[in-house]
């Protein structure tokens, strides 16, 4: 299995439109953060955790040639805002799958109504086959088990997915012992770590640290990260042994 990011900036993307902020202004390409979202690739199938703004752009980066599935966190722009370019999968392959919680699912319908349309279609409008995501029901997608995880951003509920031992949680500010339990004996977790001040919807670094020092995973890369947290050369020198910034184009092969 490979799991590879295909963004791991907050809902901005860095750099910031028009910002003269340092981080904004690296020239390190680890401070170029498009918005989060991973590709796995298992048994020459291809699942995104999330389809935001940047999709197109990441699609091309990674050279993907078809995708299998399409797994929804929450319904929140930065995560979504790229489902018409799943264009030219659709006039490869027909309906794309995808799943979500059945909120984000009317969300998507209200938003992308087109896509959802059944009667005068536009013949160009891309299409999906629609699969509810409910907790403590893990699914099948081809070949890949995945475990969703409930947890919360902010009021907002948020799936995370285990599959396999590694596992994705991606907006996050609390989660329950009982969904703790869903992330033992992970080989790896993938967390937000926003910045070192506190937010309302988001772990900071501190409050992400924390959440690793209970759960123990063998390794742990923080995503969905702000400008704010600083320059990922900086920051990852401070962090402990098996914990790392990720950073876009990085593959785990796992
Ligand atoms: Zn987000």
């Amino acid at each position: 299995m490979k799991v590879t990011f295909l963004g791991t900036g907050t809902s901005q993307g860095i750099p910031i439109i028009g910002s003269t902020h340092p981080v904004c202004q690296s020239h390190d390409e680890r401070d170029k953060r498009l918005r989060v979202s991973i590709l796995i690739n298992y048994n020459n199938a291809n699942y995104v955790i999330d389809c935001g703004p940047d999709f197109r752009q990441q699609m091309l980066r990674e050279k993907v040639t078809h995708l299998e599935a399409i797994l929804f966190t929450h319904e929140h722009a930065d995560h979504t805002a790229g489902l018409d370019d799943i264009r030219p999968f659709f006039f490869r392959q027909g309906d794309i799958p995808i799943y979500a919680h059945k909120r984000v699912i009317s969300e998507l319908k209200r938003r992308f109504d087109y896509i959802f349309q059944t009667e005068n279609r536009y013949p160009g409008a891309p299409a999906v086959e629609i699969n509810e995501v409910v907790n403590n029901n893990p699914f099948t997608a081809n070949n890949l088990e995945f475990i969703p995880v409930d947890v919360l951003h902010g009021n907002l509920q948020v799936f995370g997915y285990r599959f396999k031992n590694f596992a994705y949680l991606t907006d996050v500010k609390t989660i329950s012992d009982q969904e703790k339990e869903k992330l033992k004996n992970l080989d790896v977790l993938v967390v937000n770590a926003l910045r070192e001040e506190e937010h309302y919807t988001h772990f900071n670094l501190e409050e992400a640290l924390a959440f690793v020092e209970e759960l123990k995973p063998k390794k742990t890369y923080f995503t969905h990260i702000s400008h704010l947290l600083g320059f990922h050369a900086d920051v990852e020198k401070r962090l402990p042994e098996n914990v790392h910034l990720a950073y876009d184009g990085l593959t785990l092969e796992i």
